[in-house]
Parts: C-alpha cells; structure tokens; sequence
C-alpha cells in the first residue's frame, strides 16, 4: 500500500515500525516544525526508503514547516533540498537512505538536534525512559534495559539496537516480550534503520 503524508505521524502501525532513531526525528520534528540540516537528510532519505514519494514528502515536510515558518519560506528555502534528495535537482544522484555506520560516523548532535543514533547520543536515564516509553504494550524487563545499557557502554549500538528490535518483535508476535533470545538474533543485526522498519512491518502482517 501507497504510504502517505497524513499517515507518517499518525498510523500506529507505521510508528510501531520506526527504530528509535526514526521516532527520534519525528518527534523532533512534530515539536519544533523544523529539523537542522543533519536531521533533514537522515529522515527524508529513510522516509524515501519506507516508501514515501516525492508529491507526498513534500507535502509532508511542507505542512510541517510552514508551521513554523510560512509556506513561502519553506518553498525559497527548503523545497530544493527535499527534492535533491530525491534526484530531482542538482546532480540529479538518487540518494540511498543512510546506514547504521552512515549515520553513527556524522558529527553528534547538538542541543537542538535530532540526528544520529538514540543509542549513541541520549543519556543513560533518557534512554531508559524511552526504552520503557517505547516498547509495545510497556513489556521490557529490567534484565533487558540492562543488556541493552551494558551494549551501548561498549559502544556496540547496532547491537543494543538489535535488542530493543528482539523485545518489540516478541511484543509484536506474542503480544508480551519474554527475554531476549541470542540465537534469533543471528542474520537479523540491526544494521540499517530501513532494515529495522522492513522487518517489523513483515511481523504485522
Ligand atoms: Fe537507528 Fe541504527 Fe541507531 Fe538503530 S542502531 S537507532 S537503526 S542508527
């Protein structure tokens, strides 16, 4: 099915799918109705990647700013580079949507920014809350918090990501999560958050 502007925000399926990178910027995004440069491309090429056209990001993208800026800013300012990404203007590259290591090698955000890598970036107690705040149905144990934690204290992102993705998975299938399985975990390495979406969309249907 065609993915449109309206459901990006709203449809509980489609939220359900996002890596905690994706939910990131949208929630980025719904709050300040701008994202900074970094933001921009990460999320409109991993939208792109979900599916999303060009007529609907930009009507996406064009709702959300106009809000903060006007419509006619955001058509001077900022249409091009949405569009650029879509190789429709300047060199005309169809730009692939960034991987795990893509993203995790682009300078860190700043105070006002939401690219990157929830794992790498958020304090200790922020991601804890999250993780909490995210999983389906609020199933995560503290055993889980703590390996995904001790992952992120050995710099192993993907790999805490590939948790989080286990627990929400087993929340998806048996409507409750119940541990964290290791041999599941082989072939399914979280290493591209397109990867993560396509694979939780493959459980709810
Ligand atoms: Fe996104 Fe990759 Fe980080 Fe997961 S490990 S949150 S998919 S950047």
């Amino acid at each position: 099915t065609c993915i449109t502007s309206d459901m990006i925000l709203n449809d509980a399926k489609l939220w359900e799918a996002y890596p905690l990178c994706a939910r990131n910027l949208l929630d980025g995004l719904r709050s300040n109705h701008h994202l900074r440069y970094q933001g921009r491309q990460q999320l409109s090429l991993f939208l792109k990647g979900i599916g999303l056209n060009i007529d609907e990001a930009l009507k996406f993208w064009s709702k959300e700013f106009s809000k903060s800026m006007g419509v006619d800013k955001f058509e001077k300012e900022y249409k091009y580079n949405f569009k650029h990404n879509y190789g429709l203007e300047g060199n005309r590259i169809n730009y692939r949507p960034w991987d795990c290591s893509t993203i995790l090698s682009k300078p860190r955000p700043n105070k006002g920014e939401f690219h990157g890598c929830p794992f790498r970036d958020w304090s200790k107690d922020r991601l804890v809350m999250e993780l909490k705040k995210n999983v389906s149905n609020n199933n995560i144990t503290n055993h889980e918090i703590n390996s995904i934690l001790d992952s992120c204290k050995n710099h192993e992102y993907t790999i805490a990501c590939t948790k989080y993705y286990e627990i929400n998975k087993k929340a998806i299938v048996h409507g409750d999560s119940s541990g964290i399985s290791s041999s599941s975990m082989e072939g399914e390495h979280i290493t591209h958050p397109n990867l993560y979406f396509e694979r939780i969309r493959m459980l709810q249907t």
